[in-house]
């Protein structure tokens, strides 16, 4: 499809083909996000008639979130209670501040969801996870939270990528080879600094991105992509419970999902139809 001035927008994947991956099985990816709402049909059909095992490989806050947002599904459709385990590589939440891992880890723990640290996934089979210490576990419905890379699409395009093999882009959101393609997200390697892969990037970014988009039909001037300081970080972690952190204050508890919650919803209503 022939473009004038194109907005890469592709965002970013679960580099599931480091693990060999067993045909079937219901093993589930935490990107795409479409992905989990299969994952949570998979979860209600199969865990009205027995307790499921729910294992989650990873250890970042996507598996956080994971575990205790499927403990609050299972209490909500009264299911009987599933064995959550997450197999965290050697610690939960490397980059996180030490009183936001300790909170996580005791929000989770305390719903008795398992955490385990150095500990890896040798191989995914179709029921179960081989561990390195030679253990299985047993794994009904298995989630992949092993970290996102930007969509593969850039690699093969010729176009310069970062080392993640994202679209290389300079402070205009703009390929450093071609001025004509611009791109925001996930699936960008931003050159003046690398981002983490958040939705508070991409959201950050798209006013600027709009704008550089109509400046290059118009030929009027690029604005600069400032990143902005620290964002504001909110673990979501089922039943109602948050971690909050920003600067040096953190905190667990209602308050901080409800926070969340409040945030997102009011992102999401600037979206909605117009219905008048
Ligand atoms: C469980 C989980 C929880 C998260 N929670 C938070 C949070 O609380 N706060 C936060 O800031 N971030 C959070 N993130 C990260 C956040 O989801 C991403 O940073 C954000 O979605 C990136 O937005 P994006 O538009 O770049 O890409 P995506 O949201 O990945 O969207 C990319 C879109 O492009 C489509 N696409 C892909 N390839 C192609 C192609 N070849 N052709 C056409 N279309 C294509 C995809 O189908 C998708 O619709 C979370 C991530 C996960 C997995």
């Amino acid at each position: 499809m022939p473009f004038d001035v194109l907005s890469c927008n592709a965002g970013s994947q679960v580099p599931f083909n480091t693990l060999s991956l067993p045909e079937g099985g219901d093993i589930f990816p935490v990107k795409p996000i479409e992905g989990l709402a299969r994952a949570r049909e998979r979860i209600i059909a199969r865990g009205k008639s027995r307790s499921l095992h729910v294992a989650i490989v990873g250890g970042g806050p996507s598996a956080m979130e994971i575990a205790g947002n499927v403990h609050q599904l299972a209490h909500e459709k009264n299911l009987l209670p599933p064995e959550i385990t997450i197999v965290a590589g050697h610690a939960i939440l490397p980059h996180a501040p030490e009183r936001v891992r300790n909170l996580t880890a005791r929000y989770l723990e305390r719903r008795g969801i398992s955490i385990l640290t150095d500990t890896r996934v040798r191989k995914v089979r179709k029921e179960s996870l081989l561990l390195d210490s030679g253990e299985s576990l047993p794994a009904d419905i298995i989630f992949l939270a092993i970290g996102v890379k930007p969509s593969p699409i850039f690699s093969k395009s010729g176009l310069p990528v970062g080392p993640d093999g994202g679209l290389r882009v300079n402070k205009y959101l703009q390929s450093i080879a071609e001025p004509n393609i611009f791109g925001g997200g996930d699936c960008i390697y931003f050159e003046p600094y690398p981002l983490d892969k958040v939705g508070v990037y991409a959201v950050r970014q798209n006013p600027v991105l709009l704008h550089n988009l109509m400046a290059a039909f118009a030929g009027t001037p690029f604005q600069e992509f400032h990143p902005g300081g620290k964002y504001l970080l909110i673990y979501n972690l089922g039943d109602g419970y948050g971690v909050f952190n920003k600067w040096s204050l953190t905190f667990g508890g209602r308050l901080s999902f409800r926070i969340k919650d409040y945030i997102d919803r009011r992102f999401m209503h600037t979206f909605q139809a117009d219905e008048h």
